[in-house]
């Protein structure tokens, strides 16, 4: 028998190419970790100790759709490799830190960069312009058992059939993990959480219509409607 007041909110899940559902705890995103992007966004690509963000798990959306989200009139595009873990701890070493990876997915770091400019400007949190509504369409997760980790390999976005992003997974300023090993020492990272690992230069306005194609080598293809 359950002593919850209010029924329970509905875990979020991320599903798993070939069958079954994985659970989301905790969404870590790291900003500018493609030395281009952090150019086109007008900052020094020089390996400064990286920095993390937050969505909600249920902020990940793998229907296939993004409704447009209120209060912004400039909605950009972020393709990202998401990192899945299926264990964690504190103090994790580098060398250790990909044996907490169940898989990996293509999904997208939508982002109100208006409202995200704002906040900047005004040096407020920045959940408003990250962490809204349905803000990480996500594609089927694929385990590391069939993908290998992923370290290298093309990482692009189309918008309409237009390439508008196109790097390669080893552009990326601080790898998997990397990534992993330093959130371990400020979190107590566990099964479930995933790591939404950077996009490349080429960030860009949708609008409503659009059809985004995430490309990443050795995953599946994703595609996104704007609605
Ligand atoms: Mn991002």
């Amino acid at each position: 028998m359950s002593d919850l007041v209010i029924p329970a909110p509905t875990v979020p899940t991320i599903p798993v190419a070939g069958g079954g559902a994985f659970p989301v705890r905790r969404v870590y995103c790291i900003g500018r970790n493609f030395a281009a992007h952090a150019i086109e966004m007008g900052h020094d690509p020089d390996r400064e100790p990286p920095f993390f963000f937050q969505k909600n798990p249920n902020n990940l959306d793998a229907s296939g759709e993004f409704p447009y989200p209120p209060h912004s009139n400039d909605v950009h595009h972020e393709v990202e490799l998401l990192v899945a873990l299926k264990s964690g701890g504190t103090g994790i070493k580098v060398a250790d830190a990909l044996d907490h990876v169940y898989g990996y997915a293509p999904c997208l770091d939508m982002t109100r960069r208006d409202l995200q400019g704002q906040a900047k400007k005004t040096g407020r949190p920045w959940e408003i312009g990250k962490a809204f509504e349905r803000s990480g369409p996500v594609g089927p997760l694929q385990p590391v058992s069939e993908t290998g980790h992923m370290d290298a390999g093309r990482i692009a976005l189309s918008v309409n059939g237009t390439i508008t992003q196109d790097g390669n997974l080893n552009q990326m300023i601080w790898k998997v993990p990397e990534m992993i090993a330093y959130l371990s020492e400020y979190f107590e990272l566990a099964a479930g959480d995933v790591i939404m690992a950077g996009t490349p230069s080429g960030v860009g306005p949708v609008e409503r219509g659009d059809t985004m194609l995430v490309q990443i080598d050795g995953l599946t293809d994703l595609t996104v409607k704007v609605t």
